[in-house]
């Protein structure tokens, strides 16, 4: 189906966007990569020295079968790291300039023209990129910065709403774009790894109107994040994951040293194995079992081969999650509304810290939050987006958990009270990752 749409944006059919890739070789890739297992690289990184990152992320590339496989001479070679919003990089928030240095000198090497691209939540990319400490690097390298601003509207195989979502040109029209996604938690999306770091994808304001037409269904809104990353389908992955951040991620968590690098060709297998890693369910993705549904992505861990440092040397048992659950996801619909509030986590104003700056009622999707002398949000309107807790510059805004949820937690003394319940339909989660070092 093609749309006429004003101004920059127009149309594209999926046929369409597929003929571009096959002129442009993406879809070689992609076609060379399903014929073979799908391969999951963990390098350790212990630090963000200069040297010790580009030598883990050349291991990671390697092991994949080199940069030449990805990124060709004189290509047009767009990197998308995780720029929620302009952050020092000891806070977690970004992914790391050295780890973009790191995969920029790599493509580089190979002949490729490197841009960098992202669309920040409410800063511009520039100083975005300038608060992050991008500068020194993006002058060294002579890097280009594409901001994220024409967009097309791309067909999906969704129904209803998410029947075609607008999605920035630049990644769409570049030869490669290597995902460079920081390991976090999410509130509402549980982690954001590398199927969520797509939604970047989506141009300013763009995104939050997709919060509002999801509304507090969470299934709905990764599927959007799931058709923004098939859409875009990276040729590389390369996850952060030196220094994380667990909690109350993406924006005011705590930090959590975790030493590595986690790369790979399929967003959905990358994901699986850092869950792994962290001993959560990958089901507790939404996105998980979204591109199960929909039959994209590897993300059954039987059918991955895992290479670099065993699973074992880098695996994490106490890692904190998200707080925010939605346990009615496993509750009938006609009771959904009515119990909501007993059994659901909700974005919480820590007063003490909050400077009643506004920020957060800028992107509230639904117009939940009105600052007076003291900000309010009417939990009547609230959707649990969590777009205020994400954005929040001072980490002012936490994770309140319905009483049920609280009850929960303290009988089990699980640290996530959901994690081992198994999802209707969803079988049980597969332990067999086939390892080869
Ligand atoms: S963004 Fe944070 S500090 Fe600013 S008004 Fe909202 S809660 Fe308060
Ligand atoms: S108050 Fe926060 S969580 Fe609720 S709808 Fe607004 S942005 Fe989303």
């Amino acid at each position: 189906m093609t749309r006429k749409r004003g101004g920059a944006t127009i149309s594209i059919t999926a046929a369409a966007l597929a003929r571009e890739r096959e002129a442009s070789g993406r879809d070689e890739i992609c076609a060379r990569d399903r014929a073979m297992k799908t391969v999951v690289v963990i390098e350790k990184c212990s630090s963000y020295e200069r040297g010790e990152v580009l030598a883990a992320v050349r291991r990671c590339v390697d092991e994949l079968g080199g940069i030449e496989k990805f990124v060709r001479p004189g290509q047009r070679v767009l990197l998308k790291p995780n720029l929620l919003t302009g952050a020092s990089p000891e806070r977690a928030v970004v992914t790391h300039p050295e780890i973009v240095r790191a995969v920029a000198v790599l493509a580089k090497e190979a002949g490729a023209e490197v841009f960098l691209g992202d669309s920040p939540c409410i800063s511009t990319l520039r100083n975005a990129l300038s608060d992050s400490s991008y500068d020194p690097v993006i002058e060294e390298l002579g890097l280009r910065v594409q901001p994220f601003e024409d967009v097309r509207s791309v067909a999906t195989g969704a129904q209803d709403w998410q029947k075609s979502i607008e999605i920035a040109t630049a990644p769409l029209e570049a030869d490669a774009v290597i995902n460079l996604p920081k390991l976090k938690t999410h509130a509402q999306m549980y982690m954001t790894l590398a199927v969520k770091n797509l939604f970047g994808c989506v141009a300013g304001k763009r995104k939050i109107e997709w919060h509002f037409k999801a509304e507090r269904h969470y299934e709905h809104f990764a599927r959007v994040l799931v058709e923004v990353a098939k859409a875009v389908s990276p040729a590389l992955t390369i996850v952060d994951g030196v220094l994380a951040m667990e909690g109350n991620g993406p924006n005011a968590g705590t930090l959590r040293q975790l030493g590595v690098i986690v790369a790979g060709t399929d967003c959905v297998a990358v994901d699986a194995v850092i869950c792994e890693m962290l001993s959560l369910n990958p089901d507790m993705l939404y996105t998980h079992r979204v591109a199960r549904e929909i039959g994209w992505g590897v993300g059954e861990l039987r059918e991955i081969e895992l290479r670099g440092v065993p699973l074992e040397e880098v695996r994490v048992k106490d890692w904190q999650p998200a707080r925010a659950v939605d346990v009615l996801m496993r509750i009938p619909g006609f009771l959904r509304r009515w119990l909501r509030r007993l059994f659901t986590s909700r974005p919480k104003i820590n007063r003490n810290i909050c400077e009643v700056c506004g920020v957060c009622g800028s992107v509230c999707p639904v117009k939940a939050i009105t600052a007076d002398k003291k900000l309010r949000i009417n939990y009547d309107k609230c959707i649990c987006c969590f777009c205020c807790q994400e954005i929040c510059p001072y980490g002012a805004i936490g994770v309140k958990d319905g009483l049920f949820v609280r009850l929960l937690r303290k009988r089990t003394g699980l640290r996530d009270a959901f994690t081992n319940i198994p999802l209707a339909g969803h079988g049980k989660r597969s332990h067999g990752v086939d390892e080869k070092r």
